[in-house]
């Protein structure tokens, strides 16, 4: 693959004092696959005559764009496009018996306890002591705090920023506000199209690290980096430790 510009083959030198924006979701512990569990039964239970699943799940993407760009990231949010998309697709107004089982199949989203990815705590100690390590996470402020807390992870991080989009501006900004260094600050996380894209546009280095189940509207094709920014892929969050 050319998107590396740094050598994967042989083993670098292990760089030091950077500053690390970390994703959450999907890159520290697992996420997307509670909320696939839910429109599983979301889908099954709907049991449309008319429309297959993938076309159900088609119009659930569509909901899903529409809530966000007014109501934001988070289960709120989630829940509301859920009952946008059954009002749609069905011919019947909602009865309370289904909101209210429409919104069971998102409970155990908010309750599950954080089921972290293999060998996250103890990849983040050691970079911990290296590096300055700062948590980028978007979505819902206290739904995302009370992840990191019920992570136990939070010791490891000097900061935590959670803005509503991960943006080109909204890295900017987390680079004005904690004083970064472009040219040793990386962001490192599972998504392209928040993760990684943005913050090369913003001037970043950043870490690929592909999550087998990353949320569909988070997929886009990886930028090439360009100038003096740098883009590694790994395979897993330990190989971090490989360069950091
Ligand atoms: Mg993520």
């Amino acid at each position: 693959m050319t998107r590396y510009n740094l050598p994967m083959s042989a083993t670098p030198a292990r760089l030091s004092n950077q500053t690390l924006l970390i994703d959450a979701d999907d890159t520290l512990w697992e996420n997307n696959i509670y909320f696939e569990r839910a429109i599983a039964s979301f889908i099954a239970d709907l049991d449309h005559q008319k429309h297959t699943p993938a076309q159900v799940r088609e119009h659930l993407n569509r909901c899903e764009r529409t809530t966000i760009a007014t109501h934001g990231y988070g289960i709120h949010s989630f829940r509301r496009s859920l009952i946008d998309c059954f009002e749609q697709l069905s011919e019947t107004t909602i009865t309370p018996e289904r909101h209210a089982r429409i919104i069971s199949f998102t409970d155990t989203i908010a309750s599950t306890e954080i089921e972290l990815l293999p060998g996250v705590a103890e990849t983040l100690q050691i970079l911990s002591q290296r590096h300055r390590l700062i948590l980028v996470t978007k979505g819902d402020r206290l739904e995302q705090t009370g992840k990191l807390r019920r992570s136990g992870l939070q010791v490891f991080f000097s900061a935590v920023e959670v803005p509503a989009e991960k943006s080109d501006a909204a890295y900017r900004s987390v680079i004005e506000r904690r004083r970064c260094d472009p040219t040793t600050t990386w962001m490192i996380g599972n998504s392209p199209r928040s993760d990684i894209n943005p913050a090369l546009a913003a001037g970043l280095h950043a870490v690929f690290i592909p999550h087998a189940c990353t949320w569909i509207l988070e997929h886009e094709a990886v930028d090439p980096p360009s100038g003096n920014t740098r883009l590694l892929e790994l395979e897993n969050f330990p190989a971090l430790l490989r360069y950091f």
